[in-house]
């Protein structure tokens, strides 16, 4: 895929970025194939690299989707691929827990598999990559719907007792995203895809405000790949709600720049602020009450509307002048409203969560308003080393309460 690439003023990637980076940049996504038919180049891969035993990771939908058909074509190459269908838990959810990760581990021991195939959403490859990561194994990537921005991470967000925590784990060899199965994906995964997409405004904006207030690491290159990938989205979005081949081309790749972002920066940042750690707050809630699962990039959209409509009213009353716990934020306050500014009102946010079809506020999503209320003071509880806006302003209320109880 070749289309694409304008970051405002007409600036290609190849432009803003340095030659090395530009180059690195390259090397990570020649590893991703989205195309038509990408199923049928994996038998090759798998060849190439000498691997004989592949353990393919599924559930009943994605076995139906691409593993079925991917199993086909590996046998007929010779290859022994065997099939680890995760069980859904009692409400019908898939969740990347001990449970699912021991199924994964045991037959990728009984079948003495060599490599690893994910083939499904974010949460199976979360399985399966720290399946693979703790077996020693390589593994491949087969999205089936182009609904998070995952994919092609290291960081593997697993659930240990109930409790969600991201190990660093390996990023997929290569990814084959066929584009004949995900046109199929369900509409409301592409539309959490886009809202996914559509949380890096917020994101990019606390990653700023903490490099600018509490020295945390920055990289220009990652913002200009992850800030690419957001525009060309948001851009194209008409596109993307016609869910055909070029827009879901598209979603898809954007996905995997924000996806290569983070690899090569190391670290989330770019991709998760706090709209990210509302998102993971309602999960874990949800998780503890056994209530069935919302898509992350659903959540990831409407909680990058709450975000924002905080910020923006940060920014109306100069909130950080007032800031007393650390004095970079009024310093720096000018520059800060700045970087608020580039982030869309509302409302347009809404707009554009509409034009993909995803929910466009927490009420549609059916999230109670006492959870989004408790989430909004204590979300950066969740990634207390990140020092997003939501924590800085937390901080300061909590300060200010403690005070005049005192
Ligand atoms: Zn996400």
């Amino acid at each position: 895929m070749t289309e694409r690439n304008d970051i405002g003023g007409g600036s290609s990637l190849q432009q803003l970025l340095d030659q090395a980076t530009y180059q690195h940049f390259q090397e990570q996504m020649a590893s991703i194939c989205i195309e038509a038919g990408a199923l049928h180049r994996i038998a090759d891969h798998v060849e190439q690299k000498g691997y004989r035993s592949v353990q393919l990771v599924v559930d009943e939908h994605t076995y139906a989707a691409a593993g079925k058909e991917l199993v086909l074509i590996l046998g007929k190459k010779g290859f022994q691929a065997f099939t680890t269908c995760v069980t859904a838990n009692s409400i019908g959810d898939v969740i990347a827990d001990e449970a699912a990760i021991v199924q994964v581990l045991l037959d990728i021991q009984h079948n003495h598999a060599d490599v690893v195939i994910a083939v499904g959403g974010g949460t199976l490859h979360d399985i399966a990559r720290y399946a693979a990561y703790t077996s020693r194994l390589r593994f491949i990537s087969v999205p089936t719907a182009p609904s998070v921005d995952g994919f092609n991470s290291k960081g593997a967000p697993i659930i240990i007792r109930g409790y969600k925590q991201t190990i660093i784990s390996i990023g997929p060899e290569a990814v084959f995203a066929d584009l004949n199965v995900l046109v199929k994906a369900p509409q409301p995964m592409i539309a959490a895809g886009f809202g996914d997409i559509l949380g890096k405004y917020t994101s990019l904006f606390d990653w700023k405000f903490g490099a600018i207030t509490s020295g945390e690491p920055y990289s220009l290159a990652s913002e200009l790949i992850t800030r690419h990938a957001l525009q060309h989205s948001v851009s194209c979005a008409g596109q993307i709600a016609k869910r055909d081949e070029e827009g879901i081309a598209l979603l898809t790749r954007a996905l995997m720049e924000s996806g290569v972002a983070m690899l090569l920066f190391g670290h989330s940042h770019p991709a998760s602020g706090a709209e990210h750690h509302l998102s993971h707050y309602w999960e874990m809630e949800y998780l503890k009450h056994g209530e069935k699962q919302l898509l992350h990039g659903a959540k990831v959209g409407c909680a990058t509307i709450e975000i924002a409509k905080l910020y923006k009213q940060l920014q109306e009353q100069d909130w950080g002048l007032q800031a007393k716990l650390n004095s970079n934020i009024a310093s720096h306050w000018d520059e800060i409203k700045q970087h608020i500014s580039a982030i869309p009102a509302a409302d347009e946010l809404s707009a554009l969560l509409a034009q993909v079809g995803g929910p466009t506020s927490y009420h549609q999503l059916g999230i109670a308003q006492e959870l989004v209320a408790r989430s909004m003071s204590e979300a950066h509880l969740v990634r207390p080393e990140r020092y997003t806006l939501l924590h800085a302003y937390n901080m300061e209320t909590g300060h200010m309460n403690s005070r005049s109880g005192a």
